[in-house]
């Protein structure tokens, strides 16, 4: 039985600082939370084993895309490395996948009380819809492994990102590892608490994967994207197919949620270069 990781670090427990989770120009306290990042992770790992999870791969979803200690997983794991991946947070997944976690999870851009909240590119993305939902990272990445067939079984994160995927994907089940006091604060869960509540959460998840089910984009899959910057909507705007809706923003249409996902990442990628 496969399943499929993908984790990222701002919601671990006891983040609450962009210096905590910045692998591009290291701070001492990098170096700590990485170990318990991947600690998340490996108790996430043997959660799901307990529950009949034998294949397992793990995407490494944050920053450049190699924060994990590598030496500390089981050797039965594949990790998935390394930027740019054209399906980024959700590269080679896949339908032979039974179902998928995301574990250290943030809320959206533009979410109230979610710890180091943004939606791939703050500096790009202002906000992103899919058929006029906004979108988290989870929601654009669950709907990639919707057209899989492959249903999101577990999140963990703060309280924002967990009920944030819960509305919208009711069949989620999530561990709650900090209370967030705005962007930069969070009530938290110590290491050892936060995974063994990830151990278990994860076990039980995995052990009721039949009550979940895919998350599907009906066609037309309708992407809208709105800007940080002028500039950036300009840029885009030049990409086939994309037609603008106001200074700020685009929309593409297409049915295909695969080709939606690569024309986000596009998005995002192009306009980082505005
Ligand atoms: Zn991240």
């Amino acid at each position: 039985m496969k399943l499929y990781i993908s984790s990222d670090m701002e919601g671990v427990a006891g983040v609450t600082a962009w210096q905590q989770v910045d692998a591009r120009t290291p701070h001492p306290e990098y170096q700590i939370y990485r170990r318990y990042y991947t600690q998340e992770v490996n108790a996430a790992v043997r959660g799901a084993r307990r529950s009949g999870a034998s294949d397992v791969t793990i995407n490494d979803s944050h920053g450049p895309m190699r924060n994990f200690l590598f030496e500390e997983f089981p050797q039965d794991v594949r990790v998935i490395f390394g930027n740019r991946k054209p399906y980024s947070m959700v590269q080679d997944c896949d339908a032979s996948y039974a179902g998928a976690f995301f574990v250290g999870y943030h809320g959206a851009i533009g979410d109230a009380d979610a710890v180091l909240g943004h939606t791939y590119t703050p500096s790009v993305i202002y906000e992103a819809r899919l058929n006029g939902i906004v979108c988290s990272e989870a929601t654009l990445n669950a709907a990639v492994l919707g057209y899989y067939g492959v249903p999101l079984l577990y999140v963990t994160g703060d309280r924002t990102t967990v009920e944030g995927v819960q509305r919208q994907m009711p069949w989620v089940r999530g561990t709650i590892v900090k209370e967030s006091i705005g962007v930069f604060g969070a009530n938290t869960m110590s290491p050892a608490a936060a995974q063994a509540a990830i151990e278990k959460g994860a076990s039980e998840a995995f052990a009721a994967r039949a009550e979940a089910r895919p998350f599907v984009m009906e066609p037309p899959i309708e992407l809208e994207v709105t800007f940080a910057k002028v500039e950036q909507a300009d840029f885009v705007e030049m990409i086939p197919g994309f037609e603008r809706i106001g200074t700020r923003a685009v929309r593409f249409v297409n049915d295909d949620m695969l080709t939606i996902f690569k024309a986000f990442v596009a998005v995002f990628r192009l306009g980082m270069q505005a």
